[in-house]
């Protein structure tokens, strides 16, 4: 494996700590706004980028192209274990393969049908659970699902 210095990475700029780092003081002006687990996605992947500590290889493949935020659950949430960084190829091909479409991942498809089968509980249920429109939840259990919800 070649060795990179870290001053090669493009995306040193964003590792940097204090005032030399670009985006010093934008993160504090996004917190009044931030709403714990409801934030927006970009919102989210800013927080985890300034938070997560750096790395300098794809944690996949341990190449060291430039390296993106990449959610592990496919929940999005608000916490740094939920996510690596990875290269942009290995990342699309572990969505690719994760099944997301949209935000719901094949998994979630896949816990959402068997909850509905054991019964006892209604669409608009499920739809509050997983944050997704009743709609949404009527295509997932027929399986009428195109690649975007
Ligand atoms: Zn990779």
């Amino acid at each position: 494996m070649e060795k990179i210095k870290i001053n090669d990475l493009p995306n040193q700029s964003l590792f940097q700590k204090g005032k030399k780092n670009p985006m010093y003081g934008k993160v504090d002006e996004l917190s009044p706004s931030w709403k714990g687990d409801d934030a927006g996605y970009q919102a989210i992947h800013l927080w985890v980028r300034n938070n997560k500590p750096k790395v300098t290889h794809c944690e996949k493949c341990n190449c060291t192209k430039k390296l993106e935020i990449s959610n592990i659950s496919g929940k999005n949430k608000r916490d740094i274990k939920d996510y690596e960084w990875l290269c942009i190829p290995c990342h699309r091909n572990k969505d690719n393969k994760k099944g997301f479409i949209g935000k719901v991942t094949k998994k979630i498809m896949g816990e959402i049908r068997s909850k509905y089968k054991k019964g006892n509980v209604f669409q608009r249920d499920l739809a509050d659970q997983y944050g997704l429109n009743q709609s949404t939840i009527s295509r997932i259990l027929n399986k009428k699902r195109s690649r975007y919800i």
